[in-house]
């Protein structure tokens, strides 16, 4: 059995679509023996500052970060960007853009549900969203709360999915730019979640030889998305590349049973930790 990791580098608060305030969140980390939490909200920065004091007073090491949307070849993708400097003008204005497309999104998201018969999906999915952004899991939340689907993924599934009632396609940041907002922020960006975009081989070598040439650092290889077959796939990738190695629970909050904080097994043998250089 692999020992247990003490660095979990991508989370969400209540500032996205996490269901836990960022302090809650720290505390429930530190409970867990996590050493190293970043938290990683989409398209926001707001919660790093309670998470950063939270853990200042905790003794755990808070890692700034932002899980930055983009757009690549018409597909959504996810890049994480760590140890960003928190009001970096650059980074802040990519993101504030990001949001004002949520803006447009989820009344654009609402307007279609409702023709599909899902009254009320606007000021439903708003009420949920209590932080800075509003995603398409306030949205489920909202038809879960409704009765009309039984969990998340079955909203999912049958409605915010391509070719599905309520989906609106992403207009994200490139690629290039999200990476580039990152560094100039000080941070490390990091391809999430690799094994969740269903790419084949050639495709997902693409992917991570245009991350590199942007700037790109380090490939999630283990995550709370991840099998064990996906974790070995994308180590092998992800040292082909000579590229480094996170980790990452992708956690939104208790009521994900599956997943739980301080639970993310050790990077494979053979990668290079995104951690290694760093002081702490
Ligand atoms: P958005 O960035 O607003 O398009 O929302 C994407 C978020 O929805 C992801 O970060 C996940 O938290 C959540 N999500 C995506 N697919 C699923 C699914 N099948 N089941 C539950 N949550 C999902
Ligand atoms: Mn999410
Ligand atoms: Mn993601
Ligand atoms: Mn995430």
């Amino acid at each position: 059995m692999s020992p247990v990791s003490d660095y979990d580098l991508h989370s969400h608060s209540t500032a996205s679509d996490g269901t836990l305030e960022p302090r809650l969140l720290v505390q429930r980390a530190h409970a867990a023996g996590v050493r190293a939490l970043a938290l990683t909200d989409h398209d926001t920065t707001a919660g790093l500052e309670a998470a950063t004091d939270e853990g200042q007073r905790l003794g755990l090491v808070l890692i700034p970060g932002v899980e930055v949307s983009v757009t690549w070849h018409g597909r959504t993708v996810h890049v994480v960007g760590l140890h960003v400097e928190r009001g970096h003008p650059l980074l802040e204005a990519g993101l504030s853009g990001l949001r004002a497309f949520r803006e447009w999104r989820a009344a654009e998201i609402a307007r279609r549900l409702e023709q599909h018969g899902v009254a009320g999906a606007y000021e439903g999915a708003r009420r949920l969203a209590t932080g800075a952004i509003v995603s398409r899991t306030h949205f489920a939340r909202y038809i879960v709360e409704r009765g009309l689907a039984r969990d998340l993924r079955e909203v999912f599934r049958r409605f915010l999915v391509r070719h599905k009632p309520g989906h609106v396609p992403g207009e994200w940041a490139s690629l290039e730019d999200a990476v580039r907002w990152i560094r100039a922020a000080g941070g490390q960006a990091v391809l999430a979640h690799p094994a969740r975009y269903r790419l084949a081989g050639p495709q997902l070598r693409g992917l991570i030889g245009e991350f590199r040439e942007c700037g790109g650092e380090a490939i999630e290889v283990v995550s709370g998305s991840h099998s064990r077959e996906d974790c070995l796939v994308m180590a092998a990738e992800t040292t082909a590349a000579g590229l480094r190695a996170s980790t990452g629970s992708d956690y939104h909050g208790p009521d994900n049973p599956w997943l739980e904080l301080g639970t993310l097994p050790a990077l494979p043998q053979g990668c290079a930790p995104v951690w290694e250089n760093w002081s702490h």
